[in-house]
């Protein structure tokens, strides 16, 4: 059992066939059917115009954000977004993009009156604020629909454009038993990721328009990531879409059960509300070892990450059972 992320989850059997069986060609060249076939699929499928297939979450971010900034552009975020925080700066790094974090809301969301504190005056001194950058989940929270409603309003006031980090989106869309489409309907664009909960082994998704996504895609040249053959990949991607998003109503029932079991658990504290998905923070009291803890666990077959709050991720490869072990496991370890 493996709580460390939905990274981890393995292709399906489906997948493994589909990707055997995959048509290939050159997707540098633009020959690669099953590529095509999925960056077409998923454009319409999500309400866009465009899609472009990425090696990784953090290269759809990476380029998504310079699609839309020129060196010397700014964009504004959670001071908790993944593309500020976990993927090496690579905006500002590769792309001489500065960002402008403003702190998360408890529930996730940025508060508005901040936003317009933070964006620049058009004046020689500052970096040209041009866009803003939201993400849902954002650490296992939904954002409520009316916030997005919200932020699509606030950037067309302010001239700017919003981009969704959706690397978990169809979690955010089966917690609010709605279409992904009623997320994206407020982006100009999005990133997907498939090699998380949804169990694709390699790959994510950038969707815009066409022009946006031209962009992009000499981007992705750019920084290395034209693939060849890589329908291989794409077929397991298509499957992520269209077999696995079920899956995740089980993931987040098994979350809520992991919250209820750890709460009645002596020295562990959940807050049920922000329990939305697939992602479960605990507090630990300061007299339990977290540390310890986890060699303990690991002792028993579990991979968690010491931490604290501790994150526990649920997964198609981890069942409505092995919560069951891991609370037991628990109440015995403290
Ligand atoms: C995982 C993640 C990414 C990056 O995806 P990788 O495929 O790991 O590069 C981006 N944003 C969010 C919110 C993520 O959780």
């Amino acid at each position: 059992m493996d709580f460390r992320s939905d990274t981890v989850t393995k292709p399906t059997d489906a997948m493994r066939k589909a990707m055997a069986a995959a048509l290939v060609g050159d997707d540098v060249y633009g020959d690669d059917p099953t590529v095509n076939e999925l960056e077409q699929w998923a454009a319409e499928r999500h309400g866009f115009e465009a899609a472009l297939f990425t090696t990784s979450g953090t290269q759809a971010n990476l380029l998504g954000l310079m699609a839309h900034c020129e060196r010397g552009d700014e964009y504004l975020c959670g001071q908790q977004a993944h593309n500020y925080r976990y993927e090496a700066g690579g905006a500002a790094v590769l792309g001489s993009i500065q960002p402008q974090p403003v702190e998360n809301e408890p529930d996730g969301t940025i508060d508005f009156a901040k936003l317009q504190a933070a964006i620049k005056p058009n004046d020689c001194h500052f970096a040209r604020t041009r866009l803003l950058s939201l993400e849902n989940t954002i650490n296992g929270k939904v954002l409520p629909l009316s916030y997005l409603a919200e932020a699509r309003e606030f950037v067309n006031q302010n001239g700017l454009s919003l981009h969704l980090d959706g690397a978990r989106v169809y979690n955010a869309a089966v917690a609010l038993d709605i279409d992904v489409k009623e997320i994206a309907q407020y982006f100009d664009s999005m990133t997907v990721c498939l090699s998380k909960g949804l169990a694709a082994p390699i790959g994510s998704l950038l969707l815009g328009s066409k022009e946006y996504i031209a962009k992009a895609r000499r981007l992705r040249k750019m920084v290395g990531g034209g693939m060849r053959q890589a329908g291989i990949l794409a077929a397991a991607g298509k499957l992520a879409l269209t077999e696995q998003v079920d899956q995740l109503k089980q993931d987040h029932l098994n979350a809520k059960r992991l919250a209820e079991g750890l709460s009645q658990i002596e020295g562990f504290s959940v807050n049920p509300e922000f329990i939305h998905t697939n992602i479960v923070f605990t507090k630990i009291d300061e007299r339990i070892d977290v540390k310890a803890l986890v060699a303990k666990l690991a002792d028993d077959g579990i991979t968690a990450t010491a931490g604290n709050p501790m994150r526990f991720v649920t997964h198609k490869d981890i069942s409505a059972q092995d919560i069951e072990t891991v609370l037991e496991k628990l109440a015995n370890y403290v």
